[in-house]
């Protein structure tokens, strides 16, 4: 049989186009499919009175040479004209924590000492924290770019630790406990459920060097079409998948709302597995796993806001702010609408002129669907009066907590950009605008675990419901991806040869 394309690759998400631009690389013919006008999910970037915002990437970590981010992005030459700004290694994040600030710094030995000074009695806690840690991080081979290690996703006993259980073991320290897990935001996670895993390879992740992106995200996701490009594949935007033909446990082809079908002879999905589920008709797929991949929990939602400030009004700082106003940490465990918002995370974009105020942050927390949810149905464009009031209602109430640490803020503010968890849902698909896809159970770590390999032959998912979400667990599901057609020693042996 003769197909159009090797691979077609259902979204244009970050893991989508470094599939694509892998395959590409190695020869094969490659077709991106994207429902939206801009390719690149999470690293689309917006411009509003000539400032760039970006929406789902705000920080970096493992990007110091021989770290595995910078070994990817330089296999991908990600670091050739898009510059990363080094967050100060005596803090890249602050945590203010029911009114106490704990300042985090770059690389694992200040960490420690830090957190000594903060907390001289509990040494002991504190080393036994980190030595775990990095036993964790030790056992995830591929997640360290290891040649000769063992290169799939180890499922293994830290898999089954619960997070918060694991941090209490080790101390009754109240403040310390909520000290050791104030990064939880950035994995969504939950209280009885994130798995020691998830929490040790981001905290590594971080903890080892922290990077802003200087100017917009969507750089890093033109570079990746062009490679595509470049190496004789295609990238379609506004060309939605809404079906996905199979017979004899093979995908033949996929329609798009343009109505072209396209044939390949393998398929990958950057799509969320249980929205790739609804495109495959009743039959086409074995019930067991549609109704696995539709039973998958998945993470908060968000709300953010970015602002235009006024020149020289508001001071560039060269971290990241966190605030809890209880001294809960676990924001997404006790969410609450009424009390809605006792969190933000305040990020900011570099200065363009490399001067000491700031042009441009952006305020981030958590909200549910359930709240937005009155509008989903409604066109992006008419969701009415009563949908923009309900923003600026939400906008006002973040922007006033923010102020009440940086009471500067409220007089610098220009003009702000709001987005809801419909916004997430419009633009990346996943189920109730899920801010990174599937939440991972201590409880149930396969049932929780999605592998590259679906029960069709030749339909492979990739992107963040697999191994790990953000910018480096996806990096790595795409490398898995690939690895079921060119071996994933193969590729992490050269990406290891590449670093420059
Ligand atoms: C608000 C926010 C802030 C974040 N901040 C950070 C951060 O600071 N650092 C970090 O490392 N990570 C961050 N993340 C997480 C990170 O951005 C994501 O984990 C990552 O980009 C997800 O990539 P992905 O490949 O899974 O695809 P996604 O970004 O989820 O993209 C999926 C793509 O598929 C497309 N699609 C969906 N359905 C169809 C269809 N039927 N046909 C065709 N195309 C379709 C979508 O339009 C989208 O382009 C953030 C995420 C969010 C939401």
């Amino acid at each position: 049989m003769s197909y159009q394309y090797d691979s077609i690759i259902l979204g244009s998400g970050l893991g989508g186009l470094l599939c694509g631009a892998l395959m590409a690389k190695h020869g094969m013919k490659v077709l991106v499919l994207e429902k939206n006008y801009q390719y690149g999910g999470s690293l689309q970037s917006y411009n509003r009175k000539g400032y760039n915002f970006s929406t789902g990437l705000h920080y970096l970590g493992g990007l110091d040479k021989g770290q595995p981010l910078h070994k990817i992005f330089s296999y991908f030459g990600l670091l050739d004209d898009i510059a990363y700004q080094r967050l100060d290694d005596a803090c890249f994040d602050v945590f203010n924590i029911g009114g106490y600030e704990y300042e985090f710094p770059i690389g694992w030995d200040s960490f420690r000492k830090k957190m000594i000074d903060y907390f001289p009695d509990e040494e002991v806690a504190i080393d036994n924290y980190i030595e775990e840690i990095h036993k964790v991080i030790d056992l995830q081979e591929v997640n360290l770019l290891h040649a000769n290690g063992n290169n799939e996703i180890n499922i293994n006993e830290y898999h089954k630790i619960n997070t918060w259980e694991f941090i209490q073991s080790l101390t009754t320290n109240k403040k310390l406990q909520q000290v050791l897990s104030a990064l939880n935001f950035v994995y969504g996670g939950v209280k009885s459920k994130s798995p020691l895993y998830v929490h040790a390879l981001i905290n590594n992740h971080y903890i080892s060097s922290a990077y802003r992106i200087v100017g917009r995200s969507s750089q890093i996701s033109e570079k990746l079409v062009s490679q595509i490009i470049a190496n004789g594949g295609k990238v379609i935007t506004n060309s939605a998948v809404i079906g996905i033909d199979t017979a004899d446990d093979l995908v033949k082809s996929v329609k798009t709302i343009n109505g072209d079908v396209f044939t390949a002879k393998n398929f990958i999905s950057n799509v969320h597995p249980s929205t790739t589920m609804s495109l495959i008709p009743d039959g086409g797929i074995k019930k067991s796993f549609r109704n696995r991949m539709n039973r998958k929990e998945n993470t908060l939602s968000a709300f953010a806001i970015n602002l235009v400030l006024k020149d020289n009004c508001f001071k560039y700082r060269n971290h990241n702010y966190n605030y809890y106003k209880g001294d809960d940490v676990w924001y997404a465990s006790n969410y609450n609408s009424v009390t809605w918002p006792e969190h933000y995370f305040m990020h900011y974009s570099v200065p363009h002129d490399g001067g000491k105020y700031a042009k441009c942050i952006g305020l981030l927390t958590h909200m549910e669907f359930e709240e937005v949810a009155k509008w989903k149905d409604l066109d992006s464009k008419k969701r009415g009066a009563d949908y923009k009031e309900f923003k600026e209602d939400k906008a006002k109430k973040l922007i006033e907590l923010a102020s009440k640490q940086f009471p500067e803020l409220k007089e610098s503010i220009d003009s702000y950009y709001i987005s809801t968890p419909l916004t997430y849902l419009d633009y990346l698909g996943s189920p109730k605008g899920s801010m990174y896809g599937t939440l991972r159970d201590h409880k149930n770590p396969l049932g929780s675990y999605i592998h590259t390999k679906t029960k069709l032959d030749n339909l492979f998912f990739t992107g963040q419901n697999l191994n790990l979400h953000g910018v480096l667990g996806v990096s790595l599901s795409a490398i898995i991806t690939c690895g079921e057609f060119f071996g994933t020693a193969n590729l992490i042996k050269e990406i290891n040869l590449d670093e420059t």
